[in-house]
């Protein structure tokens, strides 16, 4: 049998059903479904010709596959015996609307046409049964402007200008005022234009117009905004893989005050209240609607106009929501006081308004906790949790500038350069906005104090976005547009701005506005916090088998914390701290003055005696972590950056201001910082072979960490510490390293009197410590996995420059993913399998954990899940959605 391309719905039956979707669209199947037993719902006929047919029409250099027209051709004659009408018939036609529709719904992107089989005779066939001249010649004109523009391509400017020169010359407004004689004057006027802009008559054939808007819709599959929707949405063309077209007899919302057009949510969208929220416009085509030209009323005036399809409507609503179980979005039209519906899809909604019906669907027992889950995107969850522009604000505001979406949230404040202007402007009561070209660790307390950070360059795991995502701040980063015209004036998207002035930035859509548009801060709902619980219990549940076969139970998430931010963590519900970077807290003071000192000390009792008057304060900074998360697992890395991102000293000024400070003379300074400069620091001095060449930094971290823990044990306080040891490339470093820490720990065990053990494990940040997990393993009580290095390494992708070549990679598909977003299962992914089978053969419940940014994306936490992660450790408010994409990936891999 020849393949089938087309598919009919109508008259009760239909050839295809929901499960459909990917032949035949959202829009086909849902037609299809809502035609057939049992919803048996008004429908008006139609046909849908198959996404199948899409793809061949792009493999045959824009041709249809064989048999496609004769196969359109039954069916059209099919639809007219149903509805009763032929297409072009001069006395009564029938008109059809072409219409796209993809398996996801992609709202606004591709074409459709309205009022097709019209021409110079078949409007005069319209106009006589209907009674209604004005209404058919103003169907016409639509139908040649519509048609003209979208499968033509002739300027939609072009038409208005007609119809405006026709409004003016009588001194009208709307398009509703103009009269009979107006609308056949445009239309003459239209098709002259028509010709010369195309070199040949408006088509009026309404075969050649049925092809034509059929060869649009599938052309629009590949349009500039549809090919970017599916770029910004995720739209996988591998699984997305075209448009289908619907061919559907036409009714008419404006034949009259019985008649509207009508679109409604089951829901409210944008809350998710149980209510029925619908808007509804008397006499008019739904283009109307979508188009904003006329304001709709809401349909409580319906219920009081015409309350029998107010019922009927509203027993759809309940109806389709009973079938779909979900929220649903609905078109319908009411022509002379008879109900069609047009389109039902499962209703967009606001990620508060997904948790609301979600929670609230259970409770209906609409749908399982586990449907509930899966219903709702993590990312979604982000608009719970932070500061969002306020809706109609933010409505009149137009980006200046656009760049990487590096930390979300919105902020609005005034301009500052540096990160001490920051801190200033704060005590003086000002909210500011931190623009630099890029950040660094000393630029720490400017950046937690700012509303929003904003960079020139640098990529999503630049300091900057690495650091706002830690701390909840809205950052976008990577910006080109900024342009440094001097110390204190930018200029973005070409306007000037000096320091001082208003920006807002909002860092969920990397947009940039040169203006104040006002913030309102994050909440958390209680549904929030049931939906996150439900979450919970699925992940605490689990239990798989990895590929190298051994048993996992549970996956918990963890956050990425440090002293500031571990309530943040605690709140969000983040099940201990998976990584505590301590580096941050060497750069306050007075913490960071004897660092220097160290660290330009010439010999190792010089070094120590610096280290012994940070120690204190590093037990304080500890003590308080670990009070704060109430015996949660606490994780603290020892120190891992370069030496040199601590002595800035690259300017005379700044070399001259660290003599005076740290009382050297600048020669030494200068003779210190080249020493200590370096070409790939990254790659260079830094973790663990920090501790090779100076034994006693981590010793002092080790002993402040062995005296904190004491203190809250005395105290009676729970506690869980870990000990971890980064950037190891061989077992013999966290050996020796994992010996002199023992030994700290002892002598503070001996002197306090106490019994403390800690967990000593092994960060996995290169191939070769992944390649050598077993012997690793040894040595380790646990793996966590830093895929921000071990990407980087992998690749070899430096992280702070991959910025300059990643779009390229992407545009071109040459990767499909950005690694440093999404873990690399091919390549990454097998790094972590390595050292899970290599580890757990050493040691069978060896715990295993990531810490990269990629803890907080979705795909990478169901990969970690897959490759039998115990947990995954994030940023604090990346923690709720990771609680969420967590359980999902146990959910799926159930299933
Ligand atoms: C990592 O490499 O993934 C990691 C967590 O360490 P950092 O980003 O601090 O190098
Ligand atoms: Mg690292």
């Amino acid at each position: 049998m020849a393949t089938k391309y087309v598919y009919f719905f109508g008259n009760g039956d239909a050839d295809g059903d929901e499960s459909m979707r990917p032949i035949l669209g959202g829009k086909g199947a849902n037609l299809a479904q809502m035609a057939k037993a049992p919803l048996s719902l008004p429908v008006p006929p139609g046909f849908t010709i198959s996404i199948d047919v899409c793809q061949e029409y792009y493999k045959l250099g824009k041709k249809y596959p064989e048999g496609l027209d004769k196969e359109v051709a039954s069916y059209l004659d099919r639809l007219e015996k149903t509805f009763g009408k032929k297409l072009g018939d001069e006395n009564d036609p029938l008109l059809v609307s072409v219409r796209s529709g993809a398996a996801e719904s992609m709202p606004g992107m591709m074409d459709t046409i309205l009022n097709l089989g019209l021409n110079d005779k078949s409007v005069l066939g319209l106009a006589n049964k209907t009674n209604n001249p004005r209404f058919a010649w103003d169907a016409y004109r639509r139908f040649i402007q519509m048609y003209g523009n979208v499968a033509m391509g002739v300027d939609h400017d072009k038409f208005e200008e007609i119809i405006a020169e026709v409004k003016s010359h009588r001194g009208i407004k709307e398009d509703t005022e103009l009269t009979t004689e107006e609308l056949q004057e445009i239309v003459t006027k239209y098709k002259a234009m028509y010709k010369k802009e195309k070199g040949e008559d408006f088509p009026q054939d309404p075969q050649v117009q049925m092809w034509g808007a059929i060869g649009a819709v599938f052309g629009s599959w590949m349009n500039e905004r549809a090919i970017i929707y599916r770029k910004l949405n995720n739209i996988d063309e591998n699984v997305i893989k075209g448009t289908a077209v619907t061919v559907m007899a036409m009714v008419f919302g404006n034949m009259g005050d019985t008649s509207g057009t009508g679109v409604a949510f089951s829901r409210d969208p944008s809350t998710g209240e149980n209510h029925f929220m619908a808007e509804y416009l008397i006499n008019a085509q739904g283009e109307d609607v979508v188009a904003g030209i006329r304001t709709p009323m809401d349909i409580s005036a319906l219920e009081k106009q015409q309350p029998e399809i107010f019922k009927e409507i509203s027993t759809i609503r309940d109806r389709l929501e009973a079938h779909y179980h979900d929220m649903q979005d609905m078109e319908f039209t009411v022509q002379e006081g008879k109900l069609f519906m047009l389109q039902c899809r499962n209703g967009k909604r606001t990620g508060p308004a997904a948790v609301k019906m979600a929670v609230d669907m259970v409770a209906e027992k609409m749908i399982t906790k586990e449907e509930a889950l899966l219903r709702v995107k993590p990312d979604q969850l982000d608009q719970l949790l932070h500061p969002q522009f306020e809706a109609k604000a933010l409505k009149s505001a137009k980006p200046l500038a656009s760049a990487l979406n590096a930390s979300p949230g919105a902020g609005c404040g005034q301009i500052v350069f540096t990160a001490d202007e920051a801190v200033e402007w704060d005590k003086a009561g000002k909210k500011v906005i931190l623009v630099r070209k890029e950040t660094s660790p000393d630029d720490i307390a400017g950046m937690y104090v700012a509303q929003g950070i904003l960079t020139s360059t640098g990529g999503r795991t630049s300091h900057a976005a690495v650091v706002a995502r830690g701390m909840g701040t809205p950052c976008v980063c990577g910006c080109s547009d900024v342009v440094f015209t001097s110390k204190d004036a930018v200029t973005i998207g070409g306007k000037k701005f000096k320091k001082g002035d208003f920006i807002s930035i909002d860092g969920s859509t990397g947009n940039v506005y040169g203006e104040v548009i006002p913030v309102t801060p994050a909440s958390v709902s209680g549904d929030l916090e049931t939906f996150l619980g439900w979450a919970d219990e699925v992940r605490a549940a689990s239990v798989r088998t990895t590929p190298s076969g051994k048993t996992v139970k549970g996956f918990d998430v963890l956050a990425n914390a440090e002293q500031n931010e571990a309530p943040q963590a605690f709140r969000f519900g983040a099940a201990g701290i998976g990584l505590c970077r301590t580096e941050h807290m060497f750069f306050e003071e007075p913490k960071l003055t004897s660092f220097q000192k160290m660290i330009i000390s010439d010999t190792t009792e010089e070094r120590k005696a610096n280290l012994a008057a940070i120690l204190p304060l590093q037990q304080k900074d500890f003590y308080g972590i670990i009070k704060t998360m109430e015996g949660r697992a606490v994780t603290i890395r020892l120190l891992d950056p370069p030496l040199n991102e601590f002595v800035q000293a690259e300017t005379p000024d700044l070399a001259k201001a660290l003599a005076k400070k740290l009382g050297v003379k600048v020669d030494f300074i200068n003779k210190k910082y080249a020493e200590l400069n370096e070409h790939n620091p990254m790659l260079g001095h830094r973790g663990c072979r920090l501790a090779i060449t100076y034994p006693e930094i981590y010793e002092m971290q080790v002993e402040a960490i062995a005296r904190a823990t004491a203190k809250a044990d005395k105290e009676g306080l729970k506690h869980d510490v870990r000990i971890m040891i980064p950037n190891v490339t061989t077992f013999a470093e966290l050996k020796q390293i994992r010996a002199q820490a023992e030994a700290v720990i002892a002598n503070v065990n001996k002197e306090l009197g106490v019994s403390l053990k800690f967990q000593i494990g092994s960060m996995i940040e290169f191939p070769r410590a992944a390649a050598t997990a077993d012997k690793i393993a040894e040595y380790a009580d646990f793996f966590s996995f830093g895929t921000n290095d071990l990407t980087q390494t992998t690749f070899g992708f430096s992280r702070d420059d991959y910025s300059k070549f990643i779009d390229s990679y992407l545009d071109q598909k040459v990767l499909l993913q950005d690694p440093f977003k999404t873990l690399d299962e091919d390549g990454v992914g097998v790094m972590i399998g390595l050292a899970e089978e290599k580890g757990r053969k050493v040691k069978t419940d060896l715990h295993l954990g990531i810490c990269g940014e990629h803890g907080g994306d979705p795909a990478s936490i169901a990969l970690c899940y897959k490759l039998g992660l115990n947990y995954v450790s994030c940023s604090p408010f990346r923690v709720p959605a990771a609680r969420l994409a967590g359980a999902q990936a146990v959910i799926k891999a159930n299933k």
